[in-house]
């Protein structure tokens, strides 16, 4: 799916306006199945620590062509800075400036990944060399060409580098997967998780609920775990019915038709799963609307629904869930080490005008997955959420054409992203790797000009 300006910057005539007016040339993404592979070769991995020659190990074992150094060396298509010991601002340049006279002459869709530690607090110099890793690559991601992207990993002190969390993070970076993510930085908390031995089918044997899954993100998120390999259960209003039965058919998944606004559409849900005989090992709460008003002309009858559908459902929906026991448990529908992912928006990190309900429920949504993840903690499950940026789906369609043209270039890849790509993250949050991340919030928005 390629919008009309960018079908217009890649014909001849329109290639040679936009390079003589300097209008923006959004690149190619290459998605999964345009590009299979999991590294893009060469591999440059920068870093004097031992965990840097941890990662170099670890490439090789997955097949890649690694080097240490760019010397003379063209076309790379992935460096790896690793920063775990630095201490004082001045060892930034000395393990980063090596890129900069290779930045030019970088792959198509290279991949830049930092993996550092977070700031602690506790010495002011590591600290100031720990920040700055942030700024750099969050700069260097905004001046990345040619569809490339820049992002961190930042692994809590007690976090090894081989961890599965970094381990996954660094896959999922260096992969197809996470095309229109850049200028981000996941942060690893935790050591827990494992490896997925079956690249081909990672959610193998595991259960996903995705609600609002008739169309738009929420079939995208289905198709994509089911792809994984991972059984569906997909929900949505009754008025979706036709579009969500189609979906069912197509994936094998058991629909429900619900609205999670009803007062007990959570015991609805519990009580739908039990008849089913179905666990959840993951659930995607996607169900979103947005109802736009400058907050001058707000009223209830805009405000109220958004907050419903967009932060009170997923509340109670995880309430019941929970309150119907974990694993093992009698009636439990939670299977072992749940994975929730919900839905936030980079709105909800930047606020965006017209969009104060919205705004606030995606802000809600930030802060509920934190404090479910503690939640989710004792049943060795996890919650996160992902923040998408300007995806091109039937919500956005609706925007009015220029408004939607300007959201659409204002990011460093100067194109809105797909539903896939937002679905690909969270099929990375919801897999066995993903477990040492824990209430994160990742952007998938090509690093959109507003928020961080
Ligand atoms: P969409 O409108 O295309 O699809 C939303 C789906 O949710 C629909 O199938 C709808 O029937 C269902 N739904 C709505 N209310 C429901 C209810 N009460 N009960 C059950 N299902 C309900 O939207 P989309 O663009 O695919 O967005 C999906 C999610 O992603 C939303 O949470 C949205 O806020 C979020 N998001 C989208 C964008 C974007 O650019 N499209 C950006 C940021 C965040």
């Amino acid at each position: 799916m390629t919008d009309a300006y960018t079908r217009f910057v890649r014909s001849t005539p329109g290639k040679l306006l936009a390079k003589q007016v300097g209008l923006p040339r959004p690149a190619p993404l290459p998605r999964r199945g345009d590009r299979p592979e999991p590294v893009l070769g060469p591999v440059v991995v920068l870093g004097e620590s031992e965990g840097a020659d941890q990662i170099a190990r670890e490439l090789l074992g997955w097949g890649a062509d690694v080097r240490r150094r760019f010397e003379e060396l063209r076309g790379v298509g992935t460096v790896i800075a690793v920063l775990d010991e630095i201490t004082a601002p001045a060892d930034l340049g000395r393990i980063l400036l090596p890129l900069a006279g290779a930045m030019r002459s970088l792959a198509p869709g290279a991949r830049v990944v930092t993996i550092s530690r977070p700031a602690r607090g506790e010495d002011p110099g590591q600290d100031a060399a720990r920040g700055g890793v942030e700024g750099f690559l969050r700069s260097l991601a905004h001046e990345m060409r040619a569809g490339g992207t820049a992002n961190g990993i930042l692994a809590a002190d007690g976090v090894g580098l081989t961890a599965p969390g970094v381990l996954g993070s660094l896959r999922f970076l260096l992969s197809a997967r996470s095309a229109f993510v850049t200028g981000q930085l996941l942060r690893v908390s935790s050591t827990a998780g494992s490896t997925t031995e079956d690249r081909e089918n990672p959610l193998a044997g595991r259960t996903a609920l995705v609600t609002g899954a008739a169309r738009g993100i929420g079939a995208a998120i289905a198709r994509t775990l089911a792809a994984d390999g991972a059984r569906l259960v997909v929900l949505d209003v009754p008025g979706a019915g036709t579009e969500l039965s189609r979906l069912a058919n197509e994936l094998r998944a058991v629909p429900i038709q619900l609205d999670v606004t009803a007062p007990d559409a959570g015991q609805r849900l519990v009580a739908a799963l039990r008849d089913r005989d179905q666990r959840l090992d993951i659930a995607v709460l996607n169900a979103g609307i947005t109802r736009d008003k400058m907050f001058a002309n707000m009223t209830a009858e805009r405000w109220d629904p958004v907050l419903a559908v967009n932060i009170a459902s997923q509340i109670s929906l995880t309430d019941a869930l929970i309150e119907a026991g974990g694993a093992g448990e009698t009636g439990a529908v939670l299977g072992d080490q749940p994975r929730v992912i919900s839905l936030a928006s980079t709105s909800g990190i930047a606020g965006n005008r017209g969009q104060t309900n919205y705004a606030a429920s995606k802000a809600g949504v930030i802060a509920f997955v934190d404090a479910l993840a503690a939640r989710l903690e004792s049943l060795g499950g996890t919650a996160n959420a992902v923040a998408p940026g300007f995806i091109e789906t039937e919500m956005t369609a609706r925007m009015p054409a220029l408004t939607r043209e300007v959201a659409r270039r204002l990011n460093s890849l100067q194109q809105g992203g797909l539903p896939v790509d937002v679905a690909e993250t969270i099929a990375f949050l919801a897999s066995a790797e993903a477990g040492g991340l824990r209430g994160e919030t990742v952007r998938v928005c090509g690093q959109n000009m507003v928020g961080k």
